[in-house]
């Protein structure tokens, strides 16, 4: 019987062979997955395609999505694994929906085989299982298989129908996801990163779609992919408001940092309304809502900024940065107002209850420690150990906790201290996170000064690169990074944890950077001067981190003051080299300490140094 074809579609495959992970590993390719064999072809624009590899589906031993916690060096971020005989082959998909259909349908055809009964939900990398720690690149699997969770007791569901969306949907774009070169008249040359109108999808492997001229011709539908990443999605933005009445819904909302984004008045520009009681500059005290026009540099059409000159290349990314630094607006962008009125605080939440942690569950034990937010208890919950933080009255604020605790619960990574959840029906409210065996790090560093190896100072330093890595990823701001806001578990791998927390505490002694409790020793010069947080200013943070752990847990500046401290770094003046540092790590500690954010390294190319140094 002749094969069926069931899926095709252009991913990137990582290379078997090479141990390392660099771009050159991650290659593209044209997959058709038959009934008999998954086949991988290289086409080239004005090539003929060439086959590259062939898997028989009765060799797939197991199909699973990968959960990487490290940056993905390639262009598709959506990893997904099959094993076969005793290779694994990794798969980028370009988005989430394409690669759950493949794993799908890949287990649905190989669901009768021979499965392992367990497979690792991580990569191998460096020598190690992530998921496990286990060092045979055969070690078994660390997780339970379970081919039928999606294969067989969720069928596919019915393909919507292409026509009735093209009728009924408006315009649909694709953008080309490489360069392609007409074979016939009929077709369209597309170029990569283009966007396109699809015109017509009725026809698997061929789309008609419309360039920006207005010519119209087939393309290689495996070519294309929808633009489904218009900010359309995204609970602040109200497509049709008028200014009055984004005015009378914040103020309704009445919240310092209340937002919206709307359309303006003049066609494919966008305006900011935010809701603030801050007194004004020319002494206006009244609350009222001010609307900021976003900007577009006219030297380059793509970069977007807002009132200063932070420059993004989209639009989500400049809203995600105010989210989390004013840097020139009246306030943050707190509390993103939907034009329903039922912001994400008031709606009926369907994860509710999962952040929610019921009293009645909550077990409290002996003190651990206390902290800026009060104490800090041994607890258990749900059969598991837990740290549980007593929220001291009047030291946080609670409201604007409970808005973010939400997003801090989606943060799920190997290197951050997990919270699993809130108590707010209790007074006081209390955070419970999971438990770390062996406390702070930097009491760490000190309980154990002398008997640490170079290569674990290193590991340490490597953990809480990844964290960060994976925290930079989601644009997330630590804010706080520092030693003793780092963890150790059992089996003493350090987590970065209270992420963030520093926008809840109320004691001005510690916000102000002027103020004695404000973390000077770990800030960068920016933060010092204007209060501006990024990535960038964690990166510095992160140099003061290594600078810690290579002293052994030694206070930075330990006997200078703030002040002293702000002088030295005003005249150029850095930490000096740790004993234990190894050149090369020194110099990475001074290249996040570079005075100007953008001479920093980002943290995935913090961690890509690291893990560089300790394979060495
Ligand atoms: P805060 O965030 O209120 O400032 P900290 O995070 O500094 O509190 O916690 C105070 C102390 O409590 C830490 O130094 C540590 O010893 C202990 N602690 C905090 N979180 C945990 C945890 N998840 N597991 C074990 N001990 C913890």
């Amino acid at each position: 019987m002749f094969p069926r074809v069931i899926l095709k579609g252009t991913m990137i495959k990582k290379s078997q062979q090479k141990k390392r992970t660099s771009p050159c590993n991650y290659k593209e390719r044209f997959f058709v997955l038959d009934t008999q064999d998954l086949k991988y072809s290289e086409r080239r624009p004005g090539k003929k395609p060439m086959m590259k590899g062939c898997i028989e589906l009765s060799s797939i031993k197991c199909v699973e999505i990968v959960c990487c916690d490290v940056p993905i060096p390639c262009n598709y971020k959506y990893p997904f694994q099959i094993l076969h005989d005793n290779h694994y082959l990794y798969i980028f998909a370009p988005d989430n929906d394409c690669r759950q259909r493949w794993v799908r349908a890949l287990k649905e055809e190989t669901k009768h085989n021979n499965l392992v009964t367990k497979y690792h939900p991580n990569i191998l990398m460096y020598g190690k299982w992530r998921c496990c720690q286990q060092t045979e690149k055969l070690a078994p699997g660390c997780q339970v298989y379970d081919p039928l969770g999606y294969a067989s007791k969720k069928p596919l569901p019915q393909l919507p129908d292409p026509e009735m969306e093209l009728q009924n949907g408006g315009q649909r774009l694709v953008i080309a996801l490489q360069d392609y070169t007409p074979v016939e008249d009929k077709n369209l040359p597309l170029q990569k990163d283009h966007e396109y109108v699809l015109i017509k999808s009725s026809h698997p492997d061929w789309w008609a779609v419309q360039d920006n001229q207005g010519n119209i011709g087939f393309v290689p539908s495996a070519y294309v992919a929808e633009k489904s990443d218009t900010f359309e999605r995204f609970e602040w933005y109200n497509k049709n408001i008028t200014r009055g009445e984004a005015e009378s819904l914040l103020m309704k909302e009445g919240k310092e940092g209340a937002f919206m984004v709307r359309d303006s008045r003049q066609a494919g520009v966008y305006t900011v309304s935010v809701f603030t009681k801050a007194p004004g500059s020319n002494g206006e005290k009244n609350p009222r809502v001010k609307h900021y026009q976003i900007r577009q540099t006219e030297t380059d059409e793509s970069a977007f900024y807002l009132a200063e000159k932070y420059l993004f290349s989209t639009i989500p990314e400049l809203i995600l940065y105010h989210q989390h630094n004013a840097a020139g607006l009246i306030t943050r962008l707190r509390h993103p107002v939907p034009q329903d009125g039922v912001s994400s605080r008031d709606a009926a939440d369907p994860a509710e209850g999962q952040w929610e942690v019921d009293p009645e569950e909550l077990i409290l034990g002996q003190e651990l420690g206390s902290g800026q937010f009060g104490l800090v208890l041994e607890g258990r919950w749900r059969e598991r150990r837990v740290a549980v933080k007593m929220i001291r009255d009047k030291s946080m604020s609670d409201e604007d906790f409970k808005e973010e605790a939400r997003v801090m619960m989606r943060f799920s990574h190997c290197r951050l201290v997990q919270l699993y959840g809130v108590c707010t029906q209790h007074s006081p409210m209390c955070l419970v996170f999971e438990f770390m065996e062996n406390g702070c790090l930097s009491d760490y560093l000190r309980d154990r000064k002398g008997g640490l190896s170079q290569d674990l100072l290193l590991g340490m330093c490597l953990d809480v690169s990844e964290g960060m890595a994976y925290l930079e990823s989601s644009n997330f701001i630590h804010r706080d990074l520092a030693a003793r806001n780092c963890l150790v578990s059992k089996n003493n791998e350090v987590k970065v944890s209270d992420f963030g927390m520093t926008r809840f505490v109320l004691d001005d002694q510690y916000t102000s950077s002027q103020c004695s409790k404000f973390p000077v020793k770990w800030s960068a010069p920016e933060v010092i001067k204007y209060c501006k947080f990024s990535s960038k200013s964690d990166v510095w943070s992160f140099g003061v981190i290594m600078w810690e752990i290579f002293n052994e847990g030694r206070l930075p500046y330990e006997n200078r003051s703030n002040t002293e401290v702000v002088e030295s770094l005003n005249a150029g003046l850095r930490l000096l080299k740790p004993r234990l540092a190894p050149d090369a790590v020194y110099m990475l500690m001074e290249w996040c300490w570079k005075e100007k954010p953008d001479d920093r390294p980002s943290f995935a190319h913090v961690l890509h140094e690291l893990a560089t140094l300790s394979n060495l």
